[in-house]
């Protein structure tokens, strides 16, 4: 793993080289999804901090593990980030525990997360509001996730006027169909124009094991790596 970890921050180092960028600008989120809390503890040890999960259940149940690795450890600092499609039913749960939601997509996912968050915050659950990225849809096909590039200005204005998050910036998965180079191109061009008007949200999450490179070519500030990190997953895997 170690070994694994080293050649990746060697390529988001070169990506960002080859860039021209400050190769301290784009932050490297290890999605362990389908891995065991065991290898969140190894990658904790390496000095990692965040952590991408994508499926509710699995990651209360690895939140819950290094928890008590953690309390163990008499250390605390830790963030999880949600980053796969979230059902509004689970809204509660991950409040309790996530530092971002990397997936909201629509008005409705927003206003559910702001009840969950401020209910979170007045339990003691969290400290903070929680900060939520708003995933685009970048093939403008709306079963894949993600709001249409259209309604994005409405659903950032509404995020931000909502007192349990935080709007942090964009999130996207590049499309099957397009080269990534043109899908990012036009993702950064979204991201300009949202960050005009809501300049806070300065976070662009873009860019996974296959097509980084691209990615940080157009300003993304946060990769998130799973395969070429962890290694391949189970065929199942979504
Ligand atoms: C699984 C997943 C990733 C990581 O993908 P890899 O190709 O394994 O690096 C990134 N983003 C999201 C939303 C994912 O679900």
């Amino acid at each position: 793993m170690s070994t694994r970890l080293d050649g990746l921050l060697h390529r988001i180092d070169a990506a960002c080289e080859a860039a021209g960028r400050d190769p301290g600008s784009v932050r490297l989120l290890p999605v362990t999804k389908f891995f065991p809390a065991t290898d969140v503890e190894i990658l904790y040890g390496l000095g990692r901090r965040d952590f991408g999960e994508s499926r509710e259940q699995e990651a209360s149940a690895k939140v819950a593990a290094l928890g008590e690795y953690l309390a163990a450890q008499d250390d605390s600092d830790i963030r999880w980030h949600m980053i796969g499609r979230l059902q509004r039913n689970k809204a509660r749960v991950v409040a309790r525990w996530a530092h971002t939601v990397h997936s909201v997509d629509s008005e409705r996912l927003a206003t559910t997360l702001d009840t969950a968050a401020r209910a979170a915050l007045d339990a003691g659950e969290r400290s903070d509001p929680l900060r939520v990225l708003v995933q685009i849809s970048l093939d403008d096909d709306p079963a894949r996730g993600g709001v249409v590039a259209r309604e994005l200005d409405a659903l950032a204005d509404r995020i931000a006027g909502l007192p349990g998050l935080r709007l942090g910036g964009l999130m996207a998965i590049a499309p099957l169909d397009v080269p990534a180079d043109s899908a990012f191109a036009r993702l950064a061009t979204l991201h300009t124009s949202l960050m005009a008007r809501h300049p806070e949200a300065t976070e662009l999450s873009a860019g996974m094991s296959g097509d980084l490179e691209a990615a940080v070519e157009h300003g993304s500030t946060c990769v998130r790596v799973g395969t070429a990190l962890m290694g391949a997953r189970p065929i199942t895997s979504a």
